[in-house]
């Protein structure tokens, strides 16, 4: 009886990770073809000031597959894959190049955009890729992007597994006046005490913290300590994930300055976020835009 058991379990595992392993390969073939058929596409998503007469600061850059069968793919569907196949150089290439044209492109139709930063998403395996720099500096000259106008995001725990490469990246970058934020801080367990050694500008507080920052006030204090280490540090804060008023007024509380989520903007494709960009306010500083009820 017991044996028979254990055999069906084993079984029912196999074929669930034979399925696992299926959809793998699948998705790997498919990604290698979606470049050349231009089924990747960019979605752009604000990030603001949480004071709210400052606005809007920048967009993260996110990928997402416009798959012909599955529709859209978000990028936390496919990124790991083409990480771990090495695919992300290329289409990480891509998306570099793909945004800043997109935002040569905005800087030209609003003047206003010289005040905004585009970041983009860089992972492990790209950092360890020596042509990175070089295809940043070639996509500078070709577009003409201010370098303020452009950060990266290195996530803590690609940092933490490529400390010397990652340090002498980032160091590079801060010679180019390119800044650096640190992406989904607090899930790497990375050791407080040596952060300060990495030269980055921006904490970006992960999403998990700010979805249960209200339930209690445990919760609450992770984020205070992580804007009070920030601020010891001279860094900059940028809150992930915040879908509701009562997060936003939290978060403003205990002093952190940025943020992005749902209840501002979802990530949109160029044509939408023009859209919504154009939506004006005459009473904002940042025309374009308007975060706050003053309209
Ligand atoms: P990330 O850099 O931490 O990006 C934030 C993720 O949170 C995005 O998921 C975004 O759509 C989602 N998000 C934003 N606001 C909210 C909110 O209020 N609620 C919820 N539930 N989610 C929110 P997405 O686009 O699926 O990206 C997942 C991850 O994939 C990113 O995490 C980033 O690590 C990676 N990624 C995305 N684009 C790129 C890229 O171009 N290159 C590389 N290397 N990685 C990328
Ligand atoms: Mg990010
Ligand atoms: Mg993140
Ligand atoms: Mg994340």
């Amino acid at each position: 009886q017991a044996k028979a058991n254990g055999k069906a379990r084993y079984e029912v595992f196999n074929s669930a990770m034979y399925a696992a392993t299926l959809q793998h390969v699948e998705i790997e073939t498919h990604l290698r073809h979606a470049i050349l058929n231009n089924e990747l596409e960019i979605h752009y998503q604000p990030i603001v000031s949480l004071q709210p007469e400052r606005g809007l600061e920048g967009f993260e850059v996110l990928l997402r597959w416009r798959h012909p069968q599955k529709g859209l793919v978000p990028a936390g569907e496919f990124i790991p894959i083409a990480e771990e196949t090495g695919l992300i150089n290329a289409i990480g290439e891509w998306a570099l190049q793909e945004a800043c044209m997109q935002f040569s492109h905005w800087q030209q139709l609003w003047p206003d955009f010289a005040k905004l930063y585009l970041s983009v998403n860089i992972s492990g395996r790209q950092l360890r890729e020596p042509s990175l720099l070089q295809t940043l500096d070639r996509m500078l000259e070709e577009t003409h992007i201010p370098v303020r106008c452009l950060r990266f995001e290195i996530t803590e725990s690609s940092l933490i597994k490529n400390t010397a490469i990652a340090t002498q990246l980032l160091e590079r970058m801060q010679i180019r006046g390119i800044q650096v934020s640190l992406d989904d801080f607090g899930t790497g367990f990375s050791s407080l005490s040596y952060l300060h050694q990495f030269p980055i500008n921006t904490i970006k507080i992960d999403r998990s913290f700010v979805n249960v920052m209200l339930h209690g006030e445990k919760e609450r204090s992770i984020i205070q300590s992580i804007v009070a280490l920030a601020k010891t540090l001279g860094l900059a804060t940028i809150a992930e994930g915040i879908e509701t008023r009562q997060q936003l007024e939290a978060l403003q509380s205990l002093g952190c300055e940025s943020g992005q989520g749902f209840f501002f903007a979802r990530p949109m494709p160029p044509a939408q976020l023009e859209a919504f960009l154009t939506q004006t306010c005459q009473q904002c500083p940042v025309r374009h835009i308007c975060f706050t009820d003053c309209h």
